[in-house]
This record gives C-alpha cells, structure tokens and sequence, in this order.
C-alpha cells in the first residue's frame, strides 16, 4: 500500500474528496511544447520577458522556420519585444577557424557572467557542415558557459543564404535583448561575406588573430582589419608571447596606415590568451570605452539607425527581386532578350529597360 497517499487522503477526510484538476497541467505543456503557435503571442512575449528560456527557444525556433505561419507569428512577436530590445552591446568576433573564437567566447563569457551580465551566444555560420565537426555556437565547444544559468547559447541557423542566416540572427538578437541579455556576442568564422554581414549588426567587431612566422598580414583580408574596432592576438601564452608581441607592432602599424574610422573610435590593438584567461578583461574595458566614446558622440545610436535603415533597404530589394524574377512571363521575356543580347541584336540596356517596363 501507498502510505503517501492514504495519509494524504487522511488529510482530505474533512474537505471531502479530493478533485482532480480538469485541465492536466502537465500534458497541456508536453502539447504546447509540440506546437509552440498554440501559445499567444502575448503567452510568448511574457516568457521571453520573464527570462523564460525554453519560451524565447520556441521563439527563436519559430524566427527560423521558413513556415509561413510560424514566419507570420515570429513577426508579431518580434514587434512585440521591439520596443524591449536595444539595450545591450552587440558584439561580434572574428578569426580563421582554430584562432580560438571558442575558448575566447568561453573565457569572456565566464568573466562578464561573474560580473553580473547576462549574455546571449549566436553565430553565423552559412557553410556550417555538420560533418566538419566545426559547428559554431556548438554547445559542447563552450563547457562551462553552456551551463552557466546566466549564459544563453544558441547554435548557428542550419545552413541557408547568408542574407538568410542574417536576417534570423538580427531577429534572434531582438528576442534575446528582450528577454534582458545586455551582452550579445556574435561568433563568425573568417570565410566570404559572412564577416561583414556581422559586421552590418554590431555595435563593436572584434578580430581574433594569431601571430604567424612569416609575414603577419598574411591570410586575412586588408577589408576585415579596416572593420574591427579591435584586434586581438590570441594565444599570447607559453613560448610564443614573444611573437605575439612582435606581430601586435606590425598590426598597430598597420592600422596606422587605415583612414580614421567614422566612429572617432582608434581600433586597438592587444594581446590575450583565451586559454590562459589572460588580457580577457583588458577586452571588456575597450569595449567599455568604445560604448562611452560612441555614445558621448552619438555615433553609437546612429551606427544602429543606419544598420536598421540598410535592413529595410535590402529586404525591399530582395523582395522585390524575388516577385520580379519569380514571374513567369519575365522569365519568358528574360529568356528571348538574353539570347537578343547576345547575338548583339539588341542592347542590354534597352532590353533592361523592356522587362522592367513589363513590370508596370
Ligand atoms: P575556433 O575554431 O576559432 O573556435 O578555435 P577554438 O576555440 O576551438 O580553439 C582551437 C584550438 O586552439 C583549441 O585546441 C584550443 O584549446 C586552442 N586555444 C584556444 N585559445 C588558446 C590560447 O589562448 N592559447 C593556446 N595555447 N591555445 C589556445
């Protein structure tokens, strides 16, 4: 015999018999976990801003689902959270793979989360292939920080288009700052564009670097060093500070050669091992400054308007490129004018200007 229960049926003698609760709390959660749209956006925007974790991962969940119903609701919680978000610092870091953007985001992570920030990991990762094992944001990459209660990771979107990828990391950083994160870090590896689609939504870009043997502004691409705000020589630790420390000169000389940055901001240049755990908090009182020095000039609330204004911009391009293209007929018409153009019977500007008078 259960003498749990026959002493808490005791109990209840005086108020008769106990009623069970009509609405199973437990199997209505297991449902709402299944179909996250059966919650209001009213339900979600409340846990995200409660600090509800597995809420603002449905939400998240949902701002990656190319379902148009689950598209058309993220909008409405995105909206939602809007007038919530904007308060933390997005910062975005850098470096070929095996620079240390892991351990670095590890060793950051742990020293801000022990000085009371809350922080959100996202990464952009358009060529992640899950079999190179170099998933970023991969949970087991950052041990520590994956169960640190103040600490929110969340792997990369699964690969699409970059403009993709960045429209879903932009979302997901509205619905993290909502839900109260102020530090967000966005991890990318150093292949194509994704480097400047991070840069696009970032208030500081943080450039991991290793010193190399031969020439140090080998292997990296002139246009990235003129993005970063900071660079920082990982790895700083053992035998090879010495040439850390021979390659942090060549790259603040370097730097010396770049026009000044629209910011008013002189990217720094400067060691740490992320290993070691060593110049992690020298990075933070950079980025520190550069928070001060930008928003004494305004420029850091400005850099955030243009980022939205260049958003809109380009998602009306898209959008239209997309209707434009996806009309049978222009594709028909495109396809006769093509050939017209190269035979050279035509120019391709009058033929330009023919399609688009077709979409009148
Ligand atoms: P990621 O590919 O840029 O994310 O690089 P990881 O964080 O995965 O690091 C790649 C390798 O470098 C790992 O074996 C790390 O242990 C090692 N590593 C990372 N940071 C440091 C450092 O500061 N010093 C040393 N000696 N090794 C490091």
């Amino acid at each position: 015999m259960n003498l749990k229960k026959e002493f808490k049926s005791a109990l209840n003698v005086m108020n008769g018999i106990e009623q069970p609760d009509p609405v199973n709390a437990d199997a209505l959660r297991k449902l709402k976990a299944k179909r996250p749209l059966s919650l209001s956006t009213e339900e979600f925007v409340h846990g995200i801003r409660s600090g509800n974790r597995t809420i603002l991962s449905k939400a998240i969940t949902m701002v990656e689902s190319s379902l148009h119903s689950h598209q058309q609701k993220a909008q409405d919680i995105i909206n939602a959270c809007l007038p919530y978000s904007g308060k933390s610092i997005r910062i975005g870091i850098t470096g070929v793979p095996g620079v240390g953007k892991s351990t670095f985001i590890e060793a950051l992570g742990m020293f801000l989360t022990s000085h009371d920030h809350q922080i959100a990991v996202l990464a952009i990762d358009p060529s992640s292939t899950r079999s190179k094992g170099s998933i970023l944001g991969d949970k087991t990459r950052m041990e520590e920080l994956a169960v640190n209660a103040q600490a929110y990771i969340r792997p990369s979107p699964s690969a699409g288009s970059l403009g993709g990828v960045a429209r879903k990391t932009r979302e997901t950083i509205i619905l993290c700052e909502a839900a109260g994160f102020d530090v967000i870090l966005v991890e990318t590896v150093g292949v194509g564009q994704s480097e400047t689609t991070v840069r696009s939504m970032v208030d500081f870009f943080l450039l991991l670097m290793l010193a190399g043997a031969g020439d140090e502004l080998q292997g990296i691409k002139r246009g990235i060093m003129e993005m970063a705000d900071a660079i920082f020589i990982n790895k700083a630790d053992g035998d090879n500070v010495n040439k850390a420390k021979a390659a942090m000169i060549e790259y603040k000389n370097a730097l010396h050669l770049y026009p000044p940055a629209e910011s008013g901001w002189n990217p720094v240049v400067d060691l740490c091992s992320a290993q070691a755990r060593t110049g992690i908090e020298t990075v933070w009182t950079y980025i520190e400054n550069y928070r001060e020095t930008t928003k004494a000039s305004g420029f850091f609330e400005h850099q955030r308007k243009e980022q939205f204004r260049q958003v809109l911009t380009e998602t009306i391009d898209q959008a239209i490129k997309h209707d434009f293209y996806g009309r049978k007929d222009i594709a028909q018409a495109l396809a006769f004018y093509e050939k017209e153009v190269i035979a050279g019977n035509i120019s391709p500007y009058t033929a330009a200007a023919m399609l688009l008078e077709k979409n009148k």
